[in-house]
């Protein structure tokens, strides 16, 4: 049995009957909110392992919910938004959430995202038990406490913004981050060129990381928004 529970926080019934019936259909729980308020109480009184949440709700913004909902756990969140609300999609990413479906989705991607966010948690909880001094992914380890990176094995030759980059990314894996998010880990601001400058290193991890670039196993870009390291099986 699946059962993980998932809470859906959406205002829209169609979104919401697709949103459920898949649910139902791949063995999930779930619980349903549709507005904000319903949505905290729920998540604090129900304590789901995911929550899908539409951003534009009508009484309290998306965001907000997103912010008080961090505010006391890191439970993962998914934000659902329409094209034309991709500022308020980054600005969720910037809030805390995990990743992001874009309107109209299919089946298909809704439940890809809930695989990637469910193999993100249990990789997170065997982290918790194991200290987590050692990251392994794939072929791919990073020796925290070394400062080292290893690929096959092999230590990769890293530069130190390139290194910066590798931590980020794998303390942060099965997450979207947003490119402002990274800037401001890296360089401690968000300049439009630290923005460039971020491309250029991580084009050159990337060479060092993927055997082949061109499809990149570990790192995917977001086009507009970011980056996020995959859980590579
Ligand atoms: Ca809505």
């Amino acid at each position: 049995m699946n059962k993980t529970l998932i809470l859906v926080v959406e205002d829209d019934p169609p979104v919401r009957n697709l949103i459920t019936t898949t649910l139902k259909t791949n063995d999930y729980r779930y619980l349903v909110a549709s507005n904000g308020e319903e949505a905290i109480l729920e998540a604090s009184s129900h304590n789901p392992d995911i929550v899908l949440l539409d951003l534009g709700l009508p009484d309290i913004d998306g965001v907000q919910v997103i912010q008080n909902i961090r505010s006391w756990s890191n439970l993962p969140i998914i934000v659902i938004s329409a094209r034309s609300e991709d500022n308020d999609k980054i600005e969720a990413l910037d809030a805390g959430a995990d990743d992001y479906l874009t309107k109209p989705f299919s089946v298909e991607e809704l439940l890809a995202r809930l695989r990637v966010t469910q193999r993100r948690l249990s990789f997170m909880t065997a982290e918790a038990r194991t200290a987590g001094s050692v990251f392994v992914n794939g072929k791919l380890r990073v020796d925290y406490a070394g400062g080292c990176a290893y690929l096959n094995d092999e230590e990769l030759h890293l530069t130190p913004i390139e290194y910066k980059l590798l931590c980020l990314l794998s303390k942060n894996v099965g997450k979207v981050l947003t490119h402002t998010f990274i800037t401001q880990n890296i360089w401690g601001r968000s300049w439009e060129n630290d923005i460039a400058s971020l491309r250029v290193f991580m084009a050159t991890l990337r060479k060092k990381l993927e055997p082949e670039p061109d499809s990149p196993q570990y790192i995917q870009t977001h086009i507009g928004v970011g980056y996020r390291m995959m859980k590579v099986e």
